[in-house]
């Protein structure tokens, strides 16, 4: 008998209940941890408050002096609310975040009590770059890097411990984290945009990106996760056969959520309120114990850091209410994956929403502007989109069995679609009084207000218009949102340089004027732009045959979807942009690739545990068992024996093949192993992990399923599927 895995169901049947009272009304304690606005007017002095508003609305510096005053008032505030910690809270090339926590507090020498947090402390940080992933940019006397304030994203409290959100940056200036590249993505947006949104409105002044992400996620018994090496170890189940009862019956659904859940939720909630995360919705997903929970949307710095926030929180609340929490893109095969909507528009410092069609036709106008431009942007840069997604975990859904498919397509509608065909027959060069007239009353003055046929309508699309934001489906539940974003915010603020500077030719150089002039552009894009257009199925052969003959790229490997990175194009773009160096793109490209491989090197070795201390012990228990069994019946009725243990003959042979076709692939797969890790250059090493290790994965897993149904239940090791995902 399986000891861990019983006792692991024992004490899963046996949870009490952690009930949580909600706290009152969330908007009386909503960023009571953050040193937000209020309390920057309490702590700081009007000069130091009216500089971080400046350095948040225009990027200005913060200097010296400046930083002292705030460090002063952000440490008073934090000891006032019990702080004795503080760390530089940053965002490293991996999913997490990281810290690095000192005490506010020092004694010196002679016993008097020091203080340790001044500007310099708030400001800047040493840290020491070696030990997070770098791509091999530094050599070992180069190994310093340097956390920095980021007085954009406020500090806040979590635990005793005040975080100060920052970037991290080498000694030579090189970005080593996620965020400095989206800090200087979004701020190419804010120029790229405030210049075109000028056209409709001179009171226009800062754009702003918008991001409001959906987490999906699983719960699982804590107990039962840490049975199973492989959920402890890669995150997934990398073996499991179907539990009798999938999600089959869509009764999970916006189902009730059970009230173990419910708890959880709650106390996930409160937290997420007093750190100033604004949720908002909770329900159940498609899959058994999966759920989703999803914000108000925000400035994008500030919403990837509160995703970053929240999945920390979660890992802590979670365990306190004994699940664990499972953020891999596919923890279990035949039931759904879990990924990460980026919902994504620009708002203007007016208030308005770029991506909304309006109630003028000049409003519209500037919808279809923002609008063409994000599909022109889209068309161009299919694939670099496509490829800050991947990841070793998100290949399981993307370019696997699982909508959205790795090929990207931009999904709008019946109604736009008529809009955009509409435009494409706009007259080349000026428009008569007639055309303009007509094409402000009959097709831009026809867009509604509010799009309603447009909502999410296609659920199988991977960049949807759903009626006042695009949804970018394909991004993986366990990803940091900062790397979609900066490629996104990076490739439509290049866009709309170009149009920008193409409007402005036409109206100079032919005299047309400023809308005939934006109407001759747009008809270009929305004519240049049309195989990115895709309103079918698609997870579809169908769609995979006609994408490729459209030429959109199709890679279903992180490999072979990491390769654009470093193309000519890709490099000039973000050099052009000041997004990314060179030297920082390869570096990029090369950490993703080791990821890629560290990744699917730790699934090679739970397999080759799992088979080898688990799967193939049990199975030759049992069948001991039965040769136990048909000897008996052998001794006892001598030799019309084979007629009565004729199951049990059939049985142990079946066990049997299994086995040598399980031991068989495993050393395979071993061996290929040990060729991939003799290798130097990443990217073979890579695509050697992808096409020569993990290929063998679906097959051991295929003939280890098929013995968990063959052998006695009580002889199998691993908690399985119906006891994973159904949640009392
Ligand atoms: P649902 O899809 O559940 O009907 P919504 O369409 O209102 O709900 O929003 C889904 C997600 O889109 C939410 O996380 C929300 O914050 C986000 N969202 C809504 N408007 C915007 C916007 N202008 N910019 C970015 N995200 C947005
Ligand atoms: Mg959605």
């Amino acid at each position: 008998m399986s000891k861990q895995r019983f006792s692991a169901i024992s004490r899963s049947n046996k949870r009490n209940k952690i009930e949580i009272k909600e706290k009152g009304r969330r908007s009386e304690y909503f960023g009571m941890n953050v040193f937000n606005e209020e309390k920057m007017r309490q702590f700081l002095t009007q000069e130091a408050f009216d500089r971080i508003k400046a350095a948040v609305i225009s990027g200005t510096k913060i200097d010296r002096k400046i930083a002292d005053q705030v460090a002063e008032g952000m440490k008073a505030w934090a000891i006032s609310m019990g702080a004795t910690h503080y760390t530089h809270w940053f965002q490293p090339l991996t999913n997490a975040t990281a810290e690095k926590h000192d005490a506010f507090f020092d004694l010196t020498l002679d016993g008097k009590a020091m203080e340790k947090f001044g500007g310099g402390q708030l400001v800047q940080q040493e840290s020491d770059a070696s030990s997070f992933p770098n791509g091999g940019i530094r050599n070992t006397f180069e190994a310093r890097g340097y956390t920095a304030w980021d007085p954009t994203s406020p500090a806040f409290l979590y635990g005793a411990t005040l975080c100060i959100p920052t970037v991290f940056v080498s000694y030579t200036g090189e970005a080593l984290d996620n965020k400095a590249p989206l800090l200087r993505a979004l701020n190419a947006m804010d120029e790229a945009a405030t210049a075109v949104a000028k056209y409709f409105d001179k009171n226009v002044t800062k754009v702003n990106a918008t991001l409001g992400w959906e987490q999906e996620y699983f719960l699982v018994d804590k107990a039962l996760a840490y049975s199973r090496p492989d959920i402890s170890l890669s995150g997934r189940t990398i073996m499991g056969q179907s539990a009798a009862k999938g999600q089959q019956l869509d009764d999970h659904y916006f189902g009730v959520i059970p009230l173990r859940v419910l708890n959880f939720m709650k106390e996930l909630e409160k937290e997420c309120t007093k750190l100033g995360i604004p949720v908002k919705a909770r329900h159940n997903e498609v899959a058994p114990n999966q759920f989703e929970l999803a914000p108000i949307f925000e400035e994008t710095n500030l919403a990837v850091d509160h995703n970053l926030l929240l999945m920390d929180i979660m890992e802590k609340v979670s365990d306190k209410h004994n699940f664990k929490v499972l953020f891999h893109e596919k923890p279990f095969a035949g039931i759904n994956g879990s990924g990460k909507h980026n919902n994504w528009s620009l708002a203007t410092n007016t208030g308005v929403n770029l991506l909304s069609p309006g109630s003028t036709p000049m409003k519209n106008l500037q919808f279809l502007t923002f609008f063409v431009n994000t599909i022109k942007a889209v068309d161009t840069y299919e694939e670099l989109l496509r490829s800050s997604i991947a990841s070793a975990s998100n290949d399981h859904r993307l370019g696997s069995s699982e909508a959205p498919p790795a090929i990207l397509s931009i999904f709008i509608g019946d109604q736009l679609n008529e809009v955009l065909n509409e435009l494409e027959g706009v007259t080349n060069g000026k428009l008569s009084p007639e055309e303009k007239t007509d094409l402000k009353l009959n097709v831009v003055g026809k867009i509604p207000e509010i799009l309603l046929d447009n909502t999410d309508r296609n659920r199988t699309s991977p960049f949807a218009f759903t009626g006042n934001k695009f949804e970018m489906r394909g991004v993986g539940s366990k990803a940091n949102c900062a790397k979609p974003m900066m490629v996104l915010n990076t490739i439509v603020a290049k866009q709309l340089q170009i149009f920008k500077k193409e409007v402005d030719g036409l109206i100079a150089k032919k005299g047309l004027k400023k809308d005939e002039a934006i109407f001759n552009i747009l008809r270009e894009y929305i004519k240049t732009s049309k195989r990115i257009r895709f309103e079918g199925d698609g997870y579809s052969e169908a769609w995979e045959k006609e994408a490729e003959s459209r030429g959109l790229s199709n890679n279903k490997t992180t490999p072979s979807a990491l390769q654009v990175l470093t193309s000519k194009e890709s490099i000039s773009l973000f050099k052009s942009m000041n997004v990314l160096s060179e030297v920082e793109v390869k570096m990029r490209k090369e950490v993703e690739l080791e990821e890629y491989i560290m990744h699917i090197q730790i699934e090679g070795r739970v397999f080759n545990e799992l088979i080898y201390s688990y799967i193939i012990p049990a199975a030759i228990k049992y069948q001991n068992n039965l040769i136990q069994n048909i000897n008996g019946l052998k001794s006892i009725y001598g030799d019309s024996y084979k007629k009565m243990a004729e199951s049990q003959l059939d049985i142990v042979s079946r066990i049997s093949d299994h086995l040598k076709v399980i031991k068989v692939k495993t050393d395979a797969m071993v061996e290929e192993r040990k060729k991939a890790n003799k290798m130097v250059d990443v990217n073979k090493k890579a695509y050697a992990y992808c096409d020569k290790v993990r290929v063998h994965f679906d097959e051991i897993r295929y003939h280890c399923d098929k013995l968990e149904r063959l052998v006695g239940d009580e002889y199998w090791p691993l908690a399985k599927y119906r006891e994973l995902l159904f949640i009392k």
